[in-house]
């Protein structure tokens, strides 16, 4: 076998992969001296929004403010208490932390997205809402998630931080609830060159609470009208993802295709499981932001990758949000604890050519002995 080296992520790639493109993106708002609240930042919200299809989205500092204010616009704050995933990223809790209200993180289901049942037997008197991660590229089962939500009059924000794109019975995440953020971060589905991130809204009240919550309290009409803080998505940065989001098409195509190489390389390893393959349920459409695989002897198995210079990552450091004991958590969450112990994650991104996934699928067939 021929020794490779796969980082598991190389955040050089995307500028690299159209540096003229970018540089003239960045010219073009310079010379204009076009930073702050300019039209290339409504020009991309415009866009955002008819992609997801949705009535609106708001470009935020990034995707924990985007989240924070959407709790905040839905009237949640102390007393409350907010049910979310405990495979998630810390940001989804913080951003219910910051806004006052109790964080309760519940199990998730074999798919790795927050359990359905979990949700329902953590409801008490003071839930106010669900907040479902659509995690790794994948939409929950927002018709459970909502039944769940109307019976008990919750209403649903959805970090869609990980799933621009991903949809669910043909409707995008991020459009099931009344609110939710999708985040721009470097190594997201849709990166731009720093943070960034957007709230997305079908309702205009919602949608104005937020506007104002990102910009110092000014309201569409132009007066101060509320506290507010200041968390913009930079002008350039709208327009270095708008000129991405014209060819982001072609980046979940690509995605996908490697989840369909992976699936086929690896289905008949015993000691892996592997996630949902691309159109193996007609309901999920997925855009695969992550890999994330389940295995036997996953920290024998990330030590040879690495030792075969193969980069993966196991996420959120290895720990679920009810496992920092920091934080004060105290729940006991037996499904989310032996993931945590099994799940890693392969490489997953654009600069992923063909033959590095073969070897990443030879590397880990010869671990477990079997043949390539
Ligand atoms: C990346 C991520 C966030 C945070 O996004 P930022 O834009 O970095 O604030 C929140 N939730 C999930 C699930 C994420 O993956």
């Amino acid at each position: 076998m021929i020794s490779k080296n796969v980082p598991f992520f190389n955040y050089g790639f995307l500028f690299g992969s159209s540096e003229a493109g970018f540089l003239e993106v960045v010219t073009d708002v310079g010379r204009r001296g076009a930073f702050i609240l300019q039209k290339d930042l409504t020009d991309f919200e415009q866009h955002l929004a008819e992609f997801v299809g949705a009535r609106r989205a708001l470009g935020v500092g990034n995707a924990t403010d985007g989240l924070h204010f959407a709790v905040r616009a839905a009237g949640i704050g102390p007393g409350d208490e907010v049910i979310l995933s405990s495979h998630t990223m810390i940001a989804t809790a913080a951003a219910v932390h910051f806004a006052g209200a109790a964080v309760i993180p519940v199990d998730c289901g074999t798919d790795h997205l927050i359990d359905p049942n979990a949700v329902e037997a953590a409801i008490t008197p003071r839930t106010r809402a669900i907040v479902p991660t659509q995690l790794n590229g994948r939409t929950c089962d927002m018709d459970a998630l909502g039944a769940i939500a109307r019976k008990h009059g919750l209403v649903i924000i959805e970090d869609a931080a990980q799933a621009l794109g991903s949809r669910f019975k043909g409707q995008c995440a991020g459009t099931f609830g009344i609110a939710a953020a999708i985040s721009f971060y470097p190594a997201k589905v849709l990166g731009c060159l720093g943070d960034g991130g957007a709230a997305i809204t079908n309702d205009d009240a919602i949608y104005e609470r937020i506007y104002q919550l990102r910009d110092h309290g000014r309201s569409t009409n132009g007066a101060i009208a509320s506290w507010g803080l200041n968390s913009r998505l930079d002008n350039l940065q709208a327009a270095l993802l708008d000129f991405q989001l014209k060819k982001f098409a072609k980046v979940v195509d690509r995605r996908r295709a490697l989840a369909r190489h992976y699936t086929e390389r690896l289905k008949d390893v015993a000691e892996i499981v592997l996630p949902p393959a691309p159109d193996s349920d007609p309901d999920h459409f997925d855009i695969y932001q992550n890999y994330e695989i389940e295995v036997e002897r996953r920290n024998e198995l990330k030590e040879y990758l690495l030792k075969n210079g193969i980069g993966t990552l196991i996420q959120w450091g290895g720990q679920a949000v009810h496992q920092l004991k920091a934080l004060g958590f105290t729940q006991d969450l037996p499904k989310t604890d032996l993931l945590f112990q099994r799940m890693l994650m392969l490489p997953m991104n654009m600069a992923l050519s063909d033959e590095d996934l073969e070897y990443v699928c030879d590397t880990i067939r010869a671990f477990y002995g079997y043949r390539r």
